[in-house]
């Protein structure tokens, strides 16, 4: 009897494997309805790694009435393989569109699991992520994520996205209604900010990152960055209140304050920093101590050690820049 029941409990843990998408210690990771017809898959918030197999973004399901509407799907084909079936969880109806937010191959490599289904799937992005990705970015995001996972396997060739969008525009899928925003430069120079009005929610992409640290690579802006997250929080420039707040990694949240404060202060004090030093002839590096003992509360968040210094001295180059 004992050993039928073991049996029995030992069959079902491995079904529960198979259906799972389980990154070891990680733990397994699903989506969770949001808000209204929006659910978010909630990725690691950790840099890429062996550990989290690449996946560490917040892949995002919008369902219409006839059809599934995906935001960065990915960060590898292996991964997106798990991911497209977590997706088909939600519900079996086909995916009718794709969105990326911006350039860094985390976020859209696994736009390959989706065509591969749906060949006639449309994927947006800003006209110019497209450009960038088919010229060097794919490649170099390619390299960062293959030395630092080692799990790329099948994702070449690069399935890009195939419909360009601009700054305003308004697309329409299946009645569900997305609004467009991009600015020159901020994470990086190919970012779109999405509104999906039908649920009021507003999808943020990397311009917001809490509870990890990225890199701010030659094309992204600190000082443009806090410009675009203090316009969300004032509502200005056509932003407005929302429902939801959907970061690029780390989580959700529907109060403005609670998610825009933590990325948007890190990057104040790191700025104040970069500016003291540079008025009073210090290099970056001297004034790390200083703003290391300011930014205590951020000490835990992951690649802390690794990011904060580079961050400081991305954000003095700016400064001298500015007074060139
Ligand atoms: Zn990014």
């Amino acid at each position: 009897m004992k050993k039928a029941i073991f049996l029995a409990s030992a069959v079902m843990l491995f079904s529960l494997s198979l259906n799972a998408f389980t990154l070891g210690k990680l733990g397994d990771f699903k989506f969770e309805k949001v808000n209204q017809n929006v659910y978010v898959m909630h990725g690691p918030e950790k840099e890429p790694s062996k550990e989290n197999e690449g996946f560490m973004n917040n892949p995002a399901v919008i369902e219409s009435q006839n059809g599934l509407i995906v935001i960065d799907p990915g960060g590898n084909y292996k991964v997106g393989k798990k991911i497209l079936l977590e997706i088909e969880k939600i519900s079996k109806k086909p995916i009718i569109a794709v969105f990326n937010t911006h350039k860094h191959g985390d976020h859209w490599f696994a736009n390959k699991n989706i065509k591969e289904k749906y060949p006639e799937v449309p994927i947006y992005a800003l006209t110019y992520m497209i450009e960038q990705v088919k010229d060097n970015a794919a490649e170099t995001w390619y390299g960062i994520l293959d030395r630092l996972t080692g799990n790329l396997e099948g994702t070449k060739p690069f399935t890009f996205p195939s419909q360009g969008i601009e700054n305003k525009q308004t697309v329409v899928v299946d009645g569900q209604t997305f609004i467009m925003r991009h600015y020159a430069k901020g994470h990086t120079d190919t970012d779109i900010l999405i509104e999906h009005t039908n649920s009021n929610t507003l999808f943020i992409g990397d311009n917001l990152i809490t509870n990890r640290f990225g890199a701010f690579d030659e094309s992204s802006s600190i000082i443009e960055n806090i410009k675009v997250l203090e316009k969300i929080k004032n509502q200005e420039d056509g932003f407005k209140k929302y429902a939801l707040y959907v970061p690029g990694h780390g989580p959700s949240n529907s109060e403005i304050s609670k998610i825009i404060d933590p990325f948007l202060n890190y990057l104040k004090i790191v700025l104040a920093g970069a500016k003291k030093a540079y008025e009073n002839d210090m290099a970056s590096y001297e004034i790390k101590p200083e703003v290391h003992e300011q930014l205590k509360a951020y000490h835990s968040w992951d690649a802390y050690e690794g990011q904060m210094g580079k961050h400081l001295m991305k954000a003095y180059s700016e400064i001298e820049m500015l007074n060139f």
